[in-house]
């Protein structure tokens, strides 16, 4: 099983790097999300994405990344989208209600062979298995955000996934860059996120019950343990609105700082690193 032809559903955050890196590596790629609007938000996510690669990758030369750019397509059509997908990877919102729903609209038109991956961070794919219509061609593949450096690739099947889908992701994986990282049964939030959200979450729980500021709490993380970024740093890259998600999941301490994201950051358009402006201003 070769998976080549890749479509991305959610052109978000993580979508427009997943779409980026894909076609950077030389696939052919196809972006799905909800409307023109959504897409025209793509595209600019896409446009600005061409520097970063350059810059990462080939010295500030463009030419590569453009024409990576270049290749991609985008549509709003879901049966267009995936019409010739052998891979059909979802970066939709952290929302179980939005990501079953939009399996079950995927599974009556994705052509027969295509498989599923789902980016989620915290959901387990066993939740969604069922809403696949092909629970043995359905796995999770988790990157994490800025996919081109911080290029893990998280493959976690089910009980049910097949062992051939399982190989042909982790293969798709190392054909785009990604560093393969084979987990061996369902752990909700992987390797990556077992140790991260708890770490966020006592970070978050220092701010809301005014132990310290955030600025300080990044500079106590960063001085005693070398760390390049603090907690809330890492909020601001992760986007302040699935940080939102998460938190509103959780125990009084995470809804009250879900209160305060929405409040004081997400109403007032401040969505973290990718708007100029979370906790930090960028
Ligand atoms: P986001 O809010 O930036 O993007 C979500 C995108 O999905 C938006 O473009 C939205 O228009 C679109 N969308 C909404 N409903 C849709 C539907 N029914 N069908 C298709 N598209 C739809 O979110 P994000 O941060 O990119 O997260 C997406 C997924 O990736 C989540 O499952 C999240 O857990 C996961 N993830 C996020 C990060 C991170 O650091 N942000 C890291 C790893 C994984």
């Amino acid at each position: 099983m070769n998976l080549n032809n890749t479509t991305v559903l959610g052109t978000g955050i993580l979508g427009s790097q997943i779409i980026f890196q894909t076609a950077y590596h030389g696939l052919p790629v196809v972006g799905y999300d909800i409307s023109d609007e959504a897409l025209a938000a793509a595209a600019q996510r896409l446009d600005l994405l061409v520097q970063r690669y350059a810059d990462f990758f080939d010295g500030g030369d463009r030419t590569k990344a453009q024409a990576a750019r270049d290749s991609i397509r985008l549509s709003s059509d879901l049966a267009d989208a995936v019409k010739d997908a052998d891979l059909v990877i979802e970066a939709v919102p952290e929302a179980l209600a939005i990501k079953q729903d939009t399996y079950e609209r995927l599974a009556k038109v994705a052509p027969a062979h295509s498989v599923f991956a789902t980016n989620s961070s915290t959901l387990l794919p066993s939740m969604i298995a069922p809403h696949t219509g092909r629970p043995d061609k359905f796995l999770a593949l988790h990157y994490a955000n800025e996919v081109w450096k911080n290029n893990t690739g998280e493959v976690m099947g089910t009980a049910q996934t097949g062992e051939e889908a399982y190989e042909a992701v982790v293969d798709f994986a190392e054909r785009t860059g990604l560093v393969a990282i084979r987990v061996l049964k369902e752990q909700p939030g992987y390797v990556l996120n077992s140790l991260l959200v708890p770490f966020l979450q006592a970070a978050s729980g220092l701010l809301v019950n005014g132990v310290a500021d955030a600025p300080t709490i990044d500079k106590t993380w960063k001085i005693a343990t070398g760390a390049p970024k603090g907690p809330f740093e890492i909020y601001d890259i992760v986007g302040l609105n699935t940080a939102y998600n998460i938190s509103s999941m959780g125990d009084e301490t995470n809804k009250k700082f879900a209160q305060l994201l929405k409040t004081e950051y997400i109403d007032k358009g401040k969505l973290g690193q990718a708007t100029g402006e979370g906790f930090y201003k960028y």
